[in-house]
């Protein structure tokens, strides 16, 4: 579709008007539009980012119609599929041919290439993000031409492009190494978040997957653990999320400037808040519904400095954003090998603050980001932060081969858009 449009992103912060918007059917007409399309060309997957990494003035290139299986591999329990494959369809796709993610993030609705394009992780010590199940790639270069790439025969472009926003090349198919189809048991339970911060270290890696919530003015996390088990199934209950942030969302505006009654309401609640432990398919474990929207800032610190961090972060929202209401999110990653990923070398914690997507994020986020950048924190590539490539290049060891690899894949720079060149520049 070549008619200008407005594009904007999830949360509606981010938006676009770009001179084409295009959805080729298949790799070739992919191809195609590389080579002649307006620049800077900027590839889409669900537009679940936050940061800017998507607009561009001149195309923007949907691979909604690149998507779905093309072949899997029983014995090394692998599949192919494109790039444009949402997640959700993924672990159908997945589950029907017997084999499973190894993990998953919060939700399903992103696609493929856009979770590799950003470091998209779920939780786990010992669980690599997205990007360490990639065993294959194929890549449109900034000339149109197609490129393969295997773990074996390329083990450093699979760590340069493992993570390439967009930006080293457009990524039309991937094959990714699984594990056989599994069920997990989750438990959530409720403590002080006192309690939550002293033990930090021993309850997160008690479990395959572990992560917590804090909710501000509450004192206390909640605590959601999950771990592979051979018992017969009980289903999910219903989820409570959506309607916790409503009550949150009525205690802030109704209690904002009376803090002891707002803290005694919510703490009240939460300590009232029913454990849970069921037994479900993997697909049916790890993602939600995220209907109310927002905007995010997600750090990942270095494992060790996570509680500290976040003790600062929480005293920093009670004390001076008391319009805050979202829960803070805290997960673990375990570090790889891939340039330009946020986990490079690194055992992470990340920390994820949030805020009302009808609400000004920037003060809240500029107090905060000081706090996760003085624990050495790397940002989200998909989330709100404003760091620049400067910045970049001391935090990322490899940065300079990583932008080698991509001035060689994309030599006329097609998909620098000015946002890209921000990120790039040092
Ligand atoms: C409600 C919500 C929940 C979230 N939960 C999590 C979570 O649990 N964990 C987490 O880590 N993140 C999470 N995120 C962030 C999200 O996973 C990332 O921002 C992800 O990149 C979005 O995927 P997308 O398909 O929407 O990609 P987009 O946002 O559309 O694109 C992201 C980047 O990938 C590039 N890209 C897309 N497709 C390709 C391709 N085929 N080839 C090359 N580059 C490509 C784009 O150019 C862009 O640079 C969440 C976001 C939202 C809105």
């Amino acid at each position: 579709m070549n008619a200008p449009q407005i594009w904007s992103n999830w949360s509606g912060y981010v938006t676009a008007r770009p001179q084409r918007f295009e959805t080729p059917g298949t790799v070739e007409a992919l191809q195609e539009i590389v080579k002649s399309a307006p620049g800077p060309i900027r590839v889409v997957g669900s537009g679940h980012s936050f940061t800017p990494l998507v607009p561009s003035d001149g195309t923007i290139l949907s691979l909604d119609h690149i998507e779905g299986l093309v072949t899997h591999d029983d014995e090394n329990c692998r599949a192919t599929v494109r790039a444009g494959t949402k997640l959700g369809n993924l672990t159908r796709i997945l589950d029907g041919v017997g084999q499973a993610l190894a993990n998953m993030g919060d939700i399903d609705k992103q696609s493929i290439g856009g979770a590799l394009g950003t470091a998209t992780h779920g939780t786990g010590s010992t669980l690599g993000a997205y990007h360490t199940l990639l065993q294959h790639m194929e890549l449109i270069d900034g000339h149109g031409e197609k490129r393969v790439f295997t773990l074996e025969a390329d083990g450093e472009m699979m760590n340069a492009l493992g993570v390439s926003l967009g930006a080293f090349g457009i990524v039309s198919a991937v094959t990714l190494n699984n594990l056989p189809t599994y069920r997990m048991r989750k438990r959530r339970w409720v403590l002080p978040i006192g309690d939550m911060i002293a033990n930090f270290h021993s309850m997160m890696t008690a479990h395959r997957s572990a992560e917590f919530y804090f909710v501000p003015y509450s004192g206390h996390a909640m605590f959601l653990a999950s771990d592979i088990t051979d018992e017969p199934v009980t289903s999910r209950p219903l989820e409570d999320d959506e309607d916790g942030l409503k009550t949150l969302k009525l205690a802030r505006n109704l209690l904002k400037w009376f803090p002891w009654l707002r803290r005694r309401l919510i703490s009240d609640a939460m300590r009232k808040l029913p454990r849970e432990d069921y037994v479900e398919n993997w697909l049916k474990v790890y993602t939600s519904d995220r209907q109310t929207r927002f905007n995010e800032m997600e750090y990942h610190l270095p494992v060790e400095e996570g509680p500290k961090a976040l003790a600062e972060i929480i005293e920093l929202t009670e004390k001076r954003f008391p319009e805050v209401y979202f829960p803070m999110e805290v997960r673990t990653v375990a570090a790889d090998e891939i340039w330009l990923s946020p986990f490079y070398k690194r055992q992470t914690c990340s920390i994820a603050i949030h805020h009302d997507a009808a609400e000004d994020p920037i003060a809240f986020q500029r107090a905060a980001e000081p706090i996760f950048r003085r624990y050495g924190g790397r940002p989200h590539w998909g989330k709100m932060h404003t760091l620049t490539g400067a910045d970049f290049a001391k935090l990322y060891p490899r940065w300079k081969d990583a932008m080698e690899v991509r001035r060689m894949l994309d030599p006329d720079g097609r998909f620098v858009s000015p946002y890209i060149k921000r990120l790039i520049e040092a």
